[in-house]
């Protein structure tokens, strides 16, 4: 199906985004207490940004030779994460957004990391 030779790379991207979706979804879980706990919680916003960028590079690594419905799924995700956090300040809803797009690219990471890691 795709390349073998780069089957490790690929995996490892995939590692890689699931791993920064389900960090940054613990994160926006946990930023309520966060802030009630810290004064100087602006920084802890960031981080968003920090996981969404190295959900980038991981999709655009692991996506490469996937099929179009599994980079649907994975760069879909990737924008919804974006407009959840665009919208953080704006809107309560962010917040379910933000675990729709994680979920999403869990999801999406795990059935690529299945389909280049035994082909
Ligand atoms: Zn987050």
């Amino acid at each position: 199906m795709t390349s073998e030779k780069k089957v490790t790379s690929y995996s490892k991207s995939d590692i890689l985004g699931m791993t920064s979706a389900a960090l940054c979804a613990v994160h926006c879980l946990a930023m309520p207490i966060l802030i009630a706990v810290s004064l100087t919680y602006r920084w802890l916003d960031g981080l968003c940004y920090i996981f969404l960028a190295i959900g980038v590079y991981a999709a655009y690594r692991a996506t490469k030779c996937s099929p179009l419905w599994l980079k649907v799924i994975i760069w879909g995700s990737l924008v919804m994460m974006l407009t959840s956090i665009l919208l953080e300040s704006v809107s309560p809803i962010s917040v379910v957004l933000n675990y729709i797009a994680a979920a999403g690219l869990i999801t999406g990471h795990y059935i690529n990391y299945r389909q280049t890691k035994h082909s």
